[in-house]
């Protein structure tokens, strides 16, 4: 199976997003603490790793940290605002160091909708240049985007003006907000979508790939609502190949391991074909309505065939349908044994939180409280506070 591991190496950032769900923390790491996590996820036998944070390009030692990874053997990757690979020799710099792709999140080609969900201006015209500087030194590049509530109706509009702009983009991911941590949680009204909010841009823009010839995934949208794309969904790819994922979250959490993608389902749920196959409703946070939930009565053979026989992913070993049952049913009864285990007990301790990471927090908790004033949104409850 091709697992991939996060490694949150800083979780400072540049930017000022309203929603971020990973803001700064006193937590930091050293070139060696990285290591050990990079370690970790090879004995795990891990395919790769994915260095995020906060920005990661704000990690001094990124490069090194990227050349370990890759001389350890993993596919190396990184999620980043692009400020920094902007500019061409840090583009050359991890390229160098073996970073094979990149992505690079927007959230939406309105400069004015951009700069407001950053909360820092001029941010498109650098991701745009770093899309270009990744494709110049050999990265392959994806778009990353979070949806949210001011930009749930031009999803499409997004990837329109990205493939004409940018057509070296390969591949496009949807993460639908996260509303249970950081700021996403104290300002849900502000940021938080509904389903229905974004169901038809989602559709559309994923029409306009699909007959681009791009790949893309969705994560955290239950799916009722993009069921003609449900293959494309990332947890139900990964339930039915059986997968995990590891994230070394540099904050109290330290490592977790996800391997139980249920969430939450509604009462028609149990009528629903693909029930088997769907994350659910991400609950967690509260953010979201299960009353939005609604059954779907189309073909699950077909989902799962799509997936197990997708000739771009050939990560799951089995081609054959029912085939696929038999492995699935039987993973199913071994993880009601087990009770699956989200929590990992005994891995690498996870970066520090020393006295100088400690004052930096501080410091940084104060600029961003005059960011999050001029912004008209809450600042994250201080780390540690419940
Ligand atoms: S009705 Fe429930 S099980 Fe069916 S797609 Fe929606 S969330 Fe998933």
């Amino acid at each position: 199976m091709a697992n991939i591991g996060y490694i949150q190496v800083v979780r400072h950032c540049n930017h000022f997003c309203g929603f971020c769900s990973n803001p700064t923390t006193p937590y930091v790491h050293t070139i060696d603490s990285m290591k050990l996590l990079v370690d970790d996820l090879v004995a795990r036998g891990y395919f790769g790793a994915i260095l995020t944070g906060g920005e990661p390009s704000l990690h001094p030692e990124l490069p090194a940290v990227a050349r370990y990874a890759t001389e350890r053997g993993l596919h190396v990757r990184m999620i980043t605002n692009g400020h920094r690979l902007a500019d061409a020799e840090f583009a050359r710099e991890m390229a160098e160091a073996g970073l094979k792709l990149v992505h690079v999140s927007i959230y939406s080609v309105k400069p004015d909708v951009e700069e407001t969900l950053r909360g820092a201006k001029d941010t498109l015209s650098r991701a745009f240049a770093a899309i270009d500087n990744a494709h110049r030194f050999s990265v392959e590049v994806n778009v990353n985007c979070v949806i949210n509530k001011l930009n749930a109706d031009h999803l499409d509009a997004n990837v329109r003006y990205l493939l004409r702009h940018h057509p070296h983009i390969t591949h496009f991911v949807w993460n639908n907000l996260d509303p249970s941590m950081g700021r996403a949680e104290v300002n849900q009204a502000t940021y938080t979508p509904r389903l229905a909010d974004f169901e038809g841009s989602l559709y559309r823009a994923m029409k306009l790939l699909h007959a681009a010839g791009r790949s893309f995934r969705v994560e955290k949208v239950p799916l009722c609502y993009m069921t003609d794309f449900a293959w494309a969904s990332t947890e139900t790819r990964k339930i039915v190949k059986g997968e995990e994922r590891v994230v070394h979250f540099l904050d109290q959490k330290q490592t977790v391991r996800q391997t139980d993608w249920e969430h939450l389902y509604a009462e028609g749920c149990d009528e629903c074909s693909l029930r088997p196959i769907c994350g659910g409703l991400f609950d967690r946070g509260n953010g979201y309505d299960p009353a939005e939930l609604s059954p779907v009565f189309v073909s699950l053979r077909r989902v799962v065939e799509r997936i197990i026989q997708d000739p771009r992913d050939p990560s799951y070993p089995l081609r054959d349908y029912d085939a696929w049952r038999a492995d699935f049913e039987r993973r199913v009864r071994e993880a009601r044994a087990e009770l699956a285990d989200m929590q990992q007990q005994g891995g690498p301790q996870v970066g520090v939180v020393t006295e100088q990471g400690q004052r930096l927090y501080q410091a940084k908790r104060k600029s961003e409280a005059k960011k999050a004033e001029a912004l008209g949104v809450a600042q994250e409850r201080e780390a540690g506070e419940g």
